[in-house]
């Protein structure tokens, strides 16, 4: 998972503060590396450049240096890794100058037929910077030279399978691009003669700017001096997808995605929690921090229980699920999160919790409150359970570190140290969504990929 942002000016002001402010805003979707890159004009002519750094977005880019810079077209990046290792060779933008001019890209998602263009392009002398699945858009456009590089881009998201939702500069034009399935979100926004390009709505908000809409499944937007051209990525797709699981987990519930509150679904989420797996004898409810707890509100409000913010999170920790190994991980929980004692002693308590991945976090939380003297612990998931990998962009682990892939519920409730667990069903999910069931990608929960899942087959 990754966020991108766009910015273009028509009357030349400049969009690198806005730029920088749209990224601290979609620090959520990653954590491990962020860039920008921007034209900048002078007496030579449209020059690109970049800045880019390991960790959060005010540690990662050098503040003087943007703010002696003038830009009217840029773009950024917040990355955590899905394909290529965490290096700063795989920060994002990625940039390149060739005979056609200068690009940079900014992607979120999952190029699942990546390997297989690298191993075509290698074949012919190519030499790729980085491990990044990114790269190999630049390289398909090279390999394209005798076309004008916008055709060239298009051409070359034509051969792409899988995700990416794409904040792109072509020389002074900024091009954001939404692939056929749309399972990464994109957003267009405006203020006044600015034009937003932002992986989630709430990145617009930050910079005062209005949704416009969303990029459609498959379109290419073109905007420069002369406005907004929207065109089509020339490929066959049966269905579009949107992820469930950014509505679960991975958006910020401020934003709009597709038209739906992420805030409204997640709350609804928590109601059909309530209605088909009460916890009458409970005392109270509470919400693991941060994304499970407006489910909690919504379990709460639907089960006429009492709702206590009881689980406090240390704000200036990073999400688990973010993190890379393991050991990181584990660490991350001690510290993350603190359950207050006062308010669960000799209490049954249902903590409502958006998913369980790997199982980690929920079993160290389900302990500490036993320690600080819980009765009871209900472990109540806003979503079903998570059996397969994600192939579009979601860092989910393989199967085998699925703890849902691994245990049926019962062993799952043992294994965490719950006196009971419950998830709502692929179906509950689907409607608290809202959109056409079909329209959304249930792969890490039901197994149905829909884009034919990882695939490194090579059709060009
Ligand atoms: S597999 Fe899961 S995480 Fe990946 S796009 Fe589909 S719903 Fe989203």
């Amino acid at each position: 998972m990754c966020g991108v942002f766009g910015a273009f000016s028509k009357n030349g002001q400049s969009v690198l503060e806005d730029v920088y402010l749209g990224l601290y805003a979609l620090q959520h979707r990653g954590q491990e590396s962020s860039g920008m890159a921007w034209i900048a004009k002078n007496s030579a002519g449209c020059e690109l450049r970049v800045t880019k750094g390991m960790g959060l977005v005010h540690l990662a880019l050098d503040q003087k240096e943007l703010s002696s810079s003038h830009s009217n077209c840029a773009i950024g990046h917040t990355r955590y890794s899905t394909a290529g290792g965490s290096f700063l060779s795989n920060a994002q933008p990625i940039t390149a100058n060739y005979s056609r001019g200068s690009v940079a890209i900014a992607h979120n998602g999952n190029i699942t037929n990546a390997t297989g263009i690298r191993r075509y392009l290698e074949n012919r002398g190519a030499i790729f910077q980085s491990t990044s699945d990114t790269e190999t858009i630049l390289h398909l456009m090279a390999h394209q030279s005798h076309k004008p590089p916008l055709d060239a881009l298009i051409s070359a998201l034509k051969t792409l399978k899988g995700a990416y939702s794409l904040a792109v500069i072509i020389n002074n034009r900024l091009v954001a691009a939404r692939d056929p399935w749309g399972f990464r979100p994109l957003v267009l926004g405006r203020r006044g003669e600015t034009t937003y390009i932002a992986s989630e709505s709430c990145a617009l908000d930050i910079v005062g700017a209005t949704l416009v809409r969303d990029i459609k499944p498959g379109e290419v937007v073109v905007i420069d001096e002369d406005g907004e051209k929207s065109l089509l990525i020339p490929k066959e797709t049966e269905r579009k997808f949107t992820c469930a699981f950014e509505y679960v987990y991975f958006a910020r519930p401020d934003s709009f995605l597709d038209g739906k509150s992420v805030y409204d679904v997640r709350k609804k989420l928590g109601q059909k929690l309530a209605q088909s797996a009460p916890c009458p004898e409970a005392d109270m409810v509470t919400g693991m921090p941060d994304s499970g707890t407006i489910s909690a509100m919504g379990y709460a409000e639907e089960s006429g229980l009492r709702y206590e913010k009881a689980i406090v999170r240390n704000r200036y920790v990073g999400r688990t699920f973010i993190e890379p190994t393991q050991r990181v991980r584990e660490l991350g929980v001690r510290i993350k999160l603190n359950p207050i004692g006062e308010i669960m002693k000799d209490k049954k308590i249902v903590i409502v919790d958006d998913s369980i991945v790997r199982g980690t976090t929920v079993q160290r939380v389900i302990a500490m409150v036993r320690e600080s003297g819980a009765k009871e612990v209900h472990i109540r998931i806003a979503s079903p359970p998570v059996k397969f990998p994600c192939y579009y962009g979601i860092d989910t682990p393989t199967s085998e570190e699925l703890a849902a892939a691994r245990m049926n519920i019962e062993e799952l409730c043992k294994e965490i140290g719950a006196d009971s667990l419950s998830y709502i069903s692929v179906s509950e999910m689907l409607d608290a969504i809202g959109l056409p069931h079909h329209n959304v990608c249930t792969a890490c929960f039901s197994g149905d990929y829909l884009n034919g899942g990882k695939d490194d087959e090579l059709d060009l």
